[in-house]
């Protein structure tokens, strides 16, 4: 197997720097790399910078509007996204609707959402988790009964990432219950204006409010925005799910993220040394850095066999827990180094522009929320105790 990119593809990665250099705002990519506030407006800039180039949906068959880049391109391009401090591409709509709606939504159902998922003229959230619904995700309660021409839709979702910002939700609800709970539930569009839903901030445990609570109350939902069949949804559920757990190692992320962690590393002081030179510290930073070699390897190993026909299994859950790990682990080491400093100390300080005196080194800003921030990544998209579940059915036969 050979796992060096071809000159073609070296050729493309720096057709992509190039791209980056010029379109990337250096204001945006600054916070970015000093884990700084970013708006809604930030977000939906670098959504219009990569439409107006063909590159925002870039797993997107071409005749929706994607690039038709192979599976190698889209490695190259996440990685050096990342690696420049380019905001992520907000997923919902982007990566998980769209490739839903291309498979299973009606011509007329494309025709409408799609441009508008490029356009950015609908900013879509994810409604599949519910109290008591979350790795065991067929137990959604949320109803939705059929009157006429409408679904009335009862329940609450739960975890509603940048739910604040959205218009639009899609949802797992529940149109039958009497048989196999995978059996009745539909997937369901739905406009976050309509009367009875009421989105509520959770706040995390690092202070910010990036995901809600979105409750929903007698909301009437046009039939049409039914996908597919009524009680079919959980077989589009499934195959949104392999889309959410794309490129979940976050190679790139790790990278940028390491390169932080070197920058303060050697800024910082113990005992009048760099940080960086204390052996333990050091051996941390080596250790992460070797574990991170390792996974790009079977990152790219898993590429090569995609590009050659084969369908990832479980490689996809062990690079989810890999690559969560170690980006858990940089925060860790970023929070250690940081000491006091990772603690957060005035709030505008995290604003664009902040004038006032700096505490601590750039590098220092959120480090400690970052940290907690990232509890998540072995939670979502399917939990690491999940996906080692998937591990032992699929290698062991556990
Ligand atoms: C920051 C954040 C953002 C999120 N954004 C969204 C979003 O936008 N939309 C959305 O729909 N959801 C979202 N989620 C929800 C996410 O998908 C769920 O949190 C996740 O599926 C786990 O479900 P749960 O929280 O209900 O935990 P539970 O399923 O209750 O699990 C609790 C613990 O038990 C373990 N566990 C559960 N079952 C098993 C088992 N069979 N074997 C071994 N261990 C098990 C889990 O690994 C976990 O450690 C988000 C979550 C977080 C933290």
């Amino acid at each position: 197997m050979d796992l060096k990119f071809t000159a073609e593809e070296e050729a493309f990665r720096t057709e992509v720097l190039d791209f980056l250099r010029e379109r990337l705002p250096q204001r945006i990519a600054e916070k970015v790399r000093n884990g700084r506030h970013l708006t809604r407006d930030d977000m939906a800039t670098w959504h219009a910078t990569l439409n107006e180039k063909g590159w925002l949906a870039n797993h997107w068959p071409k005749e929706y509007g994607g690039p038709g880049w192979t599976a190698v391109q889209k490695f190259i391009f996440e990685n050096e996204c990342a690696i420049a401090g380019a905001p992520r591409i907000v997923p919902f709509g982007v990566n998980m609707l769209g490739p839903v709606l291309i498979k299973y939504g009606s011509e007329e159902q494309k025709r409408y959402w799609l441009p508008r998922i490029l356009n950015g003229a609908d900013w879509w959230c994810q409604g599949y988790s519910e109290p008591g619904a979350g790795s065991d995700l067929a137990s959604v309660r949320t109803t939705a009964q059929r009157q006429g021409d409408h679904y009335i839709v009862n329940g609450q979702k739960t975890w509603t990432t940048l739910g604040h910002y959205a218009n639009m939700i899609f949802c797992l609800v529940r149109t039958a219950t009497d048989v196999r709970k995978q059996e009745g539930i539909s997937f369901l569009l739905v406009d976050m204006n309509t009367p009875g839903i009421e989105v509520r901030p959770i706040v995390t445990l690092d202070g910010e409010h990036e995901v809600n609570e979105v409750f929903f109350t007698d909301v009437r939902v046009p039939a049409a925005n039914l996908v597919g069949k009524e009680n079919k949804g959980w077989t589009y559920a499934k195959y949104l799910l392999t889309y959410e757990r794309t490129n979940i190692a976050g190679v790139g992320f790790s990278v940028a993220a390491l390169a932080r962690l070197k920058r303060a590393a050697r800024k910082l002081t113990r005992n009048g040394k760099p940080l960086a030179d204390d052996p333990q510290f050091a051996a941390r930073m080596a250790k992460v850095e070797i574990d991170l070699e390792n996974m790009k390897t079977t990152n790219l190993r898993v590429i090569a066999a995609v590009a050659g026909g084969g369908v990832p299994g479980a490689e996809s859950s062990m690079l989810k827990i890999r690559g969560t790990e170690i980006r858990q682990e940089i925060s860790s080491l970023l929070r250690r180094a940081m000491g006091p400093y990772a603690a957060p100390f005035a709030e505008e300080a995290l604003e664009e522009g902040y004038a006032g005196e700096a505490i601590g080194p750039d590098e220092a800003a959120r480090a400690a929320a970052q940290y907690f921030n990232n509890r998540k990544l072995s939670i979502f998209g399917g939990s690491n105790e999940i996906q080692k579940n998937i591990i032992s059915k699929m290698i062991l036969g556990l």
